[in-house]
């Protein structure tokens, strides 16, 4: 029998902290406590106002897009009573390296026979690509990667049902999406995809191509989601992304305690959990039945009593150092349309800015713009951080947009994951099977990938199979 009176502490109130709560809530739970050390919910959903022509509007420095895929995004917005039709349309083209605007996949613009011809290429393999995800690798696109490093898929499916449907099989192919994305288009002879895959994924922080397991970009951008993209067909939000989870949160029985940290947890094995928090009061320690980390797990170890199995675990976590800031720009002299940099989404190139957001059509080149780089790759030096900023200032002049002021500047603890090799030897169902051990559920962007979708899809599904 459940004990719906049940304590439960949630770490963090991001997406899926405030999620969790809300999947706990529909089961019926009402006696959670989420701690979140900032003074907002949202996370990495941060979409703070600045006035523009006398007039506020909202700007992300965080998430800003989603597509027809994202289900359990859509769930949060329906408790939240909100929806993405107002947000505005995404715009975009290319440049290279110096600024100069080019058209790759315009076959019209400056034709030569070699063009049309690798252009019918790329289209042949996006078609191939999509077959084999469907035949070959059937199953890959559930949500999160339990047992795919033996071959079996296990989990909610991604597909374009209104219901997130249970899917679980065996296909050993799924093997293959341990290895580096490089190689695992090599291995399938669609190595031409890597151009259309690389601007939604490596320009959004995700990490490059040799370094990050398939499982990953696959899994993000399946099928569908990465065709959405291509025609942009993307979800956006008026009031930022941070509104649907201040929504949520407002609905929730208890919204979360906000500016408390978690800086403790003891979990002896005969008595509750002893969560200590800090908050403008000082410290103090509560006592819970169970408890939900959604917030970085190799911080967790610190903090927490950490078993050798989950300091072990935890400490073969990778993230990105993904670093943005919105410019601002001289009176009509910003960009008046997105724009992606090709040439700096390779790890050559770290520390440049890949791709520049221009939110507000309507603001024409008055539009503060967000811009992002990465400067870190595996096997690489980090690019210093002065440097990038420094690159990202020089990037955007060569452009044409030299920046006046930068503001909410940051770099964010980005895309946790796992190098392909551990991905390979199970990292996944190791940290499954201790899921519940010492009455901890972890949850979050590790779970299955650093976007809002599989993050809140992650909580549905720890809530769902273990309270
Ligand atoms: C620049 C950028 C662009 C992005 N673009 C997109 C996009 O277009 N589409 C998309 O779907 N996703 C995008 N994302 C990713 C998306 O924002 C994240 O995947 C999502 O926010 C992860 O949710 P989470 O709850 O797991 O973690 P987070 O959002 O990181 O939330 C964790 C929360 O825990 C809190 N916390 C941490 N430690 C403690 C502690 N000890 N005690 C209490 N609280 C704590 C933090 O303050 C934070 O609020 C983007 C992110 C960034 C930064």
């Amino acid at each position: 029998m459940k004990n719906l009176d049940e304590k439960i502490c949630i770490i963090g109130g991001g997406p899926a902290g405030i999620s969790a709560a809300m999947y706990l809530q529909f089961k019926g739970y009402r006696n959670y406590t989420i701690y979140e050390r900032q003074n907002r919910v949202g996370g990495k959903c941060w979409s703070p106002k600045m006035k523009v022509n006398g007039e506020e509007r909202t700007f992300e420095t965080g998430a800003i897009m989603g597509a027809i895929t994202y289900h359990a995004v859509h769930e949060v917005e329906k408790f939240a009573e909100t929806g993405h039709f107002d947000g505005p349309n995404m715009r975009r083209m290319y440049r290279d390296a110096h600024g100069k605007e080019i058209y790759p996949f315009d076959p019209l613009h400056e034709p030569s026979i070699k063009k049309t011809k690798d252009l019918l290429e790329l289209k042949k393999q996006m078609k191939k690509l999509v077959h084999l995800m469907e035949t070959k690798y059937r199953g890959y696109d559930c949500y999160g990667h339990r047992g795919v490093a033996k071959g079996r898929y296990d989990g909610l499916s991604k597909g374009l049902n209104d219901s997130l449907l249970e899917i679980k099989g065996r296909n050993p192919h799924l093997k293959d999406l341990a290895l580096p994305f490089t190689e695992f288009c090599k291995k399938n002879g669609v190595e031409d995809v890597m151009k259309i895959w690389i601007a939604p994924y490596t320009s959004f922080g995700y990490g490059f191509f040799d370094e990050i397991p398939a499982a990953y970009v696959m899994k993000y951008l399946d099928t569908t989601t990465a065709i959405e993209f291509v025609n942009l067909r993307l979800w956006t939000w008026k009031e930022g992304t941070q509104s649907i989870y201040e929504k949520a949160n407002a609905k929730l029985i208890h919204p979360a305690t906000l500016g408390t940290e978690v800086v403790r947890i003891e979990r002896p094995d005969d008595g509750p959990v002893r969560v200590t928090v800090r908050d403008a009061g000082g410290e103090h320690t509560e006592e819970f039945d169970r408890l939900i980390v959604t917030t970085p797990l190799d911080h967790f170890a610190k903090y927490a009593d950490a078993t050798e199995e989950e300091a072990d675990l935890f400490s073969r976590i990778i993230h990105e150092k993904y670093v943005n800031f919105i410019a601002s720009f001289d009176q009509d002299k910003g960009p008046t349309i997105s724009g992606y940099i090709f040439d700096n989404m390779d790890y050559h190139r770290l520390g440049h800015a890949m791709v520049y957001y221009h939110r507000w059509e309507d603001l024409k080149g008055n539009c503060p713009c967000a811009v992002y780089a990465l400067r870190n790759h595996a096997g690489s030096k980090d690019a210093d951080y002065d440097y990038t900023i420094n690159a990202m200032l020089d990037d955007m002049r060569v452009c044409g947009y030299p920046v006046k002021e930068r503001h909410f500047e940051q770099e964010s603890y980005y895309c946790p994951h796992v190098s392909p090799e551990d991905y390979a030897a199970g990292w996944y169902d190791r940290l499954d099977a201790i899921q519940g051990t010492k009455r901890t559920y972890y949850a979050g962007e590790i779970l299955s990938f650093g976007d809002m979708e599989d993050t809140v899809a992650s909580s549905r599904d720890i809530v769902g199979r273990f309270f």
